[in-house]
């Protein structure tokens, strides 16, 4: 299982970016004020204690509008913005070279006479054979090939490593055959999930008569009837992040006797799987989805896949289906007004596509040895001092904390770009072939993937390109992994003070950490393996801490009605809470026994704690928060900033009164790691 740092939005557009930044020769300056953080950014007219977000952000929230084409916009996406103008001058230089994979892959995208000339051409002999599809079993095949160019059908299924046998990968089973982002679009009776299920009836209609497809009405209710039922059977969001309920070793006959309605035999042949196990997440909703499926007349089923299709490869197909796609996707889920311009959704598609490749260049050109270096040093302070925190925790047993010391041992901490490359031979690319293009980079990386059953552990591998602005920690590798391009101000500034470096970088990297003791990664033991390393009684004093932070995120309200939801969020708000812990003890640390120095009047801690606040910056779009809230993982980005609250530092640093909105007295502050 792999554990972010922000989450994308649940709808497959990628986040866009709009502004661009021109490359910089390095300052001797930090990029952001005099120290490393934007004090004009600040709003000093909002006590720390009422919304320590605000004081630290307001200036700048208040004045800056989100680009049209982006669904929100922070620190992150500034980065975003930097990274995609980089590799658009690599690709640019690449497009010249009548060799260069990326260039030609580059170019295909980038000139769309090509794609609105061919129309829906490309795509015909693939809607054809949906409609070709005569019974059930080959309805299951077809899914199955489907699911091989990326085209979500029935279930999603994926290669991982197997929790509780680590050194052997195995394929996972998991819910699918939703075209909403979460069972609750279809279930919940508010007035904004109504509106959006009558406009996403209104899109499938819309998309079935572009496609030339008759009776459209019709068949785009009765496809959101089907769907609503198979909402109905998945599980939430919290039982669907729960690593015990979601493991579920079967043989392939054990789930072909639970599920007997679907041809789930043919449906991983048509893949040449035979999987002698596999572990199946949700097993009810499967179960109850292959008995629906049996129901369901055939000509829905198909409707299914082909709106899927179109939805899948919207981007690589003329503007009339795209414009469409994005209407419902972006503008209706998202509330994002305009699509990307087409140069960042050429970046973007390379990225995707072979971005192992481009980063190579990236790196070389933007990534210095120094970074490299100081990271080195900073996870080892940052690891050190959750060490020293693991000593000092009074709920945990000696001998838990023993074996933690164990796992804090055995991380494997991947900075900047991964030491071995990936290979791209055997993917054939074409000029002027965008949806071939496409699909064959698709099936290549599904051939990829699913190449790594039997073969040993692949432990040289990233899961983020280096010009990701994200971090991970992965349970199953013990690691944690910070792409190249997150190691830029305002998260890390070689020439910012320290505090706010450690702030930055260092709670991103404490938080990474902290994942592998959070709700779930605490499940995981120093091999990777789901086992319980600690007594019933630690489980137990752990769960009654986390217990209180799930009801402190539950009681944010962002929108009248609309609550964080505590459960949900309970990982990533124990990573920032611990992260933000590790990361001030490694900052004290790092002073060696001098006071921290007071700049433009700040002290260490609270240079700290705002240079936190920073990173966390950004504006949303109403209609993205709202989704986040159901499909997000992460708290919106104020309350992760606000975990400050939970810091005996935090109030002696900013002094917040009694009874300010954050105010917690010190009995209900939490503390976990
Ligand atoms: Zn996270």
């Amino acid at each position: 299982m792999k554990f972010l740092l922000l989450g994308a939005a649940a709808s497959a557009l990628v986040v866009a970016a709009s502004v661009a930044q021109a490359d910089q020769a390095p300052a001797a300056k930090p990029t952001y004020g005099s120290y490393g953080f934007d004090t004009k950014g600040m709003d000093l007219a909002v006590a720390p204690g009422d919304d320590f977000y605000l004081h630290a952000n307001g200036g700048w929230a208040g004045a800056t509008a989100i680009p049209a084409d982006k669904s929100n916009y922070g620190a992150f996406n500034v980065l975003d913005d930097l990274s995609r103008e980089r590799t658009k001058g690599i690709l640019e230089a690449a497009k010249s070279d009548p060799a260069s994979m990326i260039g030609i892959a580059y170019a295909s995208y980038l000139d769309a006479a090509p794609v609105e000339a061919k129309g829906l051409t490309p795509i015909q002999p693939w809607l054809a054979k949906i409609q070709s599809i005569k019974d059930k079993r080959s309805y299951a095949r077809l899914a199955a090939e489907a699911a091989r160019a990326g085209i979500p059908g029935p279930f999603a299924f994926y290669v991982g490593q197997d929790d509780k046998d680590p050194d052997h990968y195995i394929l996972n089973l998991r819910q699918g055959g939703l075209g909403l982002p979460d069972r609750d679009f279809y279930l919940q009776p508010d007035e904004k999930m109504a509106a959006i299920r009558t406009a996403y009836v209104a899109h499938l209609e819309q998309i079935l008569t572009l496609a030339g497809q008759s009776d459209a009405k019709r068949r785009a209710a009765a496809l959101t009837a089907f769907e609503t039922e198979v909402a109905k059977l998945h599980w939430t969001q919290v039982d669907s992040r729960d690593a015990d309920k979601t493991y579920n070793r079967m043989t392939l006959a054990d789930l072909q006797k639970a599920a007997p309605s679907f041809p789930f035999t043919d449906y991983f042949a048509a893949n040449q799987l035979q999987p002698a196990a596999l572990i199946v997440a949700q097993p009810s909703a499967i179960t109850g989805e292959a008995a629906l499926i049996a129901r369901t007349p055939l000509e829905l089923l198909k409707d299914a896949l082909l709106l899927r299709s179109l939805h899948a490869y919207a981007t690589y197909l003329p503007d009339r289906i795209a414009d469409a796609d994005f209407a419902f996707y972006g503008t209706t889920l998202s509330g994002t007004p305009q699509r990307e311009e087409r140069w960042k959704r050429a970046v973007d598609f390379v990225k995707e596509s072979m971005g192992e490749e481009v980063g190579k260049i990236y790196v070389a050109k933007y990534f210095p040895p120094e970074t490299k270096a100081a990271m080195d040093q900073l996870v080892k302070n940052v690891i050190a001092a959750m060490g020293r925190r693991i000593d000092g925790l009074s709920w945990m047993s000696d001998a838990a904390k023993a074996r933690a010391h164990k796992k804090l041992a055995a991380f494997t901490p991947k900075i900047g770009y991964p030491e071995k490359w990936r290979d791209y031979s055997g993917l054939i690319v074409k000029p002027a072939d965008l949806f071939g293009n496409a699909l064959r980079s698709k099936q290549y990386e599904f051939d990829y993937q699913v190449g790594k059953l039997g073969k040993p552990i692949y432990r040289w591998e990233w899961q983020m390109t280096p010009m990701e602005i994200n971090a991970y920690a992965d349970f199953s590798m013990v690691e944690i992994v910070f792409p190249a391009a997150i190691l830029q101000p305002p998260f890390f500034d070689p020439h910012a003070d320290p505090a706010v470096n450690y702030g930055g970088i260092g709670a991103v990297i404490g938080h990474e950490l902290s994942h592998h003791f959070d709700d779930q990664g605490a499940k995981y033991d120093e091999t990777g393996k789901l086992n319980q390393w600690w007594s019933d009684a630690d489980v137990v004093a752990f769960k009654g801490l986390t217990d209180k932070l799930v009801k402190q995120y539950d009681a944010y309200e962002p929108f009248p009605g609309a609550h964080v939801k505590g459960a949900f969020t309970l990982g990533e708000n124990i990573g920032d809470l611990a992260g933000v812990a590790v990361a001030l003890d490694a900052y004290h640390a790092s002073l060696g026994g001098k006071p921290a120095p007071v700049i433009d009047g700040t002290t260490g801690d609270q240079r700290f704690f705002l240079g936190w606040a920073q990173v966390w910056r950004r504006n949303y779009r109403e209609p993205n928060l709202h989704q986040r809230l159901v499909t997000d993982p992460h708290s919106p980005s104020q309350y992760r900033a606000d975990t400050v609250r939970n810091f005996d530092q935090w109030y002696a640093a900013f002094k917040p009164a009694q009874g300010g909105k954050l105010y917690l007295a010190p009995q209900e502050r939490v503390k976990i790691w």
